[in-house]
C-alpha cells in the first residue's frame, strides 16, 4: 500500500474543496471496498478524505418517498421500517450481498460506487483497460465466466457488482450529489455507464463531485415485488445472474411493471422495451417468457458465459412470476431446503 495524507472533512464544502485538492484524493466511507483496492494497489490515493462525520446519516421523508443519506449504512436502510414497509424490493437486494458485518459498515454513497470485481482488475501483473488504461483486457478470450453479456466494448466486459443498485434501478431512484459548482441529481440509469472507450470510468459522477443521498419516488410497489439473486453460493457470494422485479396489478392485468438485471452489464440494466412488453396483458408465464426472450435477444456472451443467457432469461420469468404472486417474499423465504 502507497503512503498517503489522512483529512477528515466537518462539511460538505470541506469535502468537495478537499477531493479536489490535485492529490488524487478519494472518499473514504465505510472503506469495505476502498480498502481492499489500496491494498491490491488497485487504487494509489495521494489523499484518503474520511466523510464519515457529514450530516448524511439520516433517513427523511422527501416528496412522498424516501431520502436516504450517503453515509446510512446498508444494513440500516435494509432494517429501516419505512423501507421494509414501503420499498421491500430494496430491503431484500441489500440483504443478499455481503455479510451481516460488512452491512453495518457499508454505506448509502460506497455501494453505488463500488468497483467491478473482475478478477483482473484486483491483479497488478495482468493487462486491464480499467485499471491501466490502454493496457488491454485480460478477461476478453481469458476467465470470464462471472463477466457481462449486455453493453460489453472491446475494450471492457466487466459487470457492476451491486445488489443494492439493481433494485433502485428497478425502483427509478435518483441520486443527488454535490460538485464545486453545487448540486445536481442523476437518474439512477444514467448514474452507471457502459465501458465504451473509457473502461475506468465507472460513473457518470465527477472527479470533484460527493454524493449526498439516494432518492426514492413515492411509487415502491411494495405490494408485487422480487429481488431473485443467483450465485455459485447461497451466501457471501456476487450475483452470476439477479433480477429486481416491482409491478403492479389490476386483476390479473399487468397495470406496471419494470425489472433491472444484475451481474450481466456494466450497469443495472433495464430493457424498456421488454417492460412495456408487459403492459395490458395477463399475468402468465406466456407473457412474461415473452419479455424475457425480448430482453436476452440482445445477449452477446463471451467465451465462457453463455449460460447467462439462459439463466438470465429464466430468472426474468421467475423473478416476474414471484412479482406477481405477491409478498411475503423476504430473503430468509428463499432458502435451499
Ligand atoms: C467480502 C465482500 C463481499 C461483498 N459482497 C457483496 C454482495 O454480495 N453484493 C453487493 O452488492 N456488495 C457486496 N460487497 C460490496 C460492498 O457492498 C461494498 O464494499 C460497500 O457497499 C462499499 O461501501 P463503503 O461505504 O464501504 O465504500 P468505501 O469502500 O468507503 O468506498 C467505495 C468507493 O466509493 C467512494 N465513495 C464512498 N462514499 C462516497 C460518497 N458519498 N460520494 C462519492 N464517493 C464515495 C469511495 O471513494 C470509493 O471509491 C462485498 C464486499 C466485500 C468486501
Ligand atoms: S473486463 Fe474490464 S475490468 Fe476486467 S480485465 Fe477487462 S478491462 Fe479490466
Amino acid at each position: 500500500m502507497n503512503r498517503f495524507d489522512y483529512v477528515r472533512a466537518g462539511t460538505v464544502e470541506e469535502a468537495v474543496q478537499a477531493i479536489a485538492s490535485g492529490a488524487n484524493a478519494r472518499f473514504i466511507a465505510g472503506g469495505t471496498n476502498l480498502v481492499d483496492l489500496m491494498k491490491y494497489n488497485v487504487e494509489r490515493p495521494g489523499r484518503l478524505v474520511d466523510i464519515t462525520r457529514l450530516p448524511l446519516d439520516r433517513i427523511e421523508e422527501q416528496d412522498g418517498g424516501l431520502r436516504i443519506g450517503a453515509l446510512v449504512t446498508n444494513a440500516a436502510v435494509a432494517y429501516d421500517g419505512r423501507v421494509e414497509d414501503r420499498y421491500p424490493v430494496l430491503s431484500s437486494a441489500i440483504l443478499a450481498g455481503a455479510t451481516g458485518q460488512l452491512r453495518n459498515a457499508a454505506t448509502t454513497g460506497g455501494n453505488l460506487l463500488q468497483r467491478t470485481r473482475c478478477y483482473y482488475f484486483y491483479d497488478e501483473g495482468t493487462p486491464c483497460n480499467k485499471r491501466l488504461p490502454g493496457s488491454g483486457c485480460g478477461a476478453i478470450g481469458g476467465v470470464n465466466r462471472i463477466h457481462a453479456i449486455f453493453g460489453t466494448s472491446d475494450q471492457c466486459i466487466a459487470t457492476h457488482p451491486s445488489d443494492m443498485c439493481v433494485a433502485l434501478a428497478a425502483l427509478e431512484a435518483t441520486v443527488r450529489v454535490a460538485g464545486p459548482s453545487g448540486e445536481r441529481t442523476i437518474p439512477l440509469s444514467e448514474f452507471h455507464r457502459l465501458p465504451g472507450d473509457e473502461p475506468e470510468r465507472d460513473t457518470t459522477l465527477g472527479a470533484d463531485e460527493i454524493v449526498l443521498s439516494v432518492d426514492l419516488p413515492a411509487e415502491g410497489f411494495a405490494g408485487h415485488h422480487t429481488y431473485l439473486k443467483l450465485r455459485d453460493r447461497l451466501s457471501y457470494a456476487f450475483a452470476l445472474v439477479s433480477v429486481a422485479a416491482v409491478m403492479e396489478l389490476e386483476g390479473k392485468t399487468i397495470k406496471a411493471a419494470r425489472f433491472a438485471l444484475g451481474g450481466v452489464a456494466h450497469k443495472p440494466w433495464r430493457n424498456e422495451e421488454a417492460e412495456r412488453m408487459l403492459l395490458g396483458k395477463p399475468a402468465t408465464r406466456e407473457t412474461f417468457s415473452a419479455a424475457a426472450d425480448r430482453v436476452v435477444s440482445e445477449a452477446k456472451p463471451q467465451s465462457e458465459n453463455g449460460f447467462k443467457v439462459e439463466l438470465a432469461r429464466r430468472a426474468i420469468v421467475r423473478a416476474l412470476e414471484q412479482a406477481a404472486a405477491g409478498t411475503p417474499q423476504s430473503q430468509s423465504d428463499k432458502r435451499i431446503a
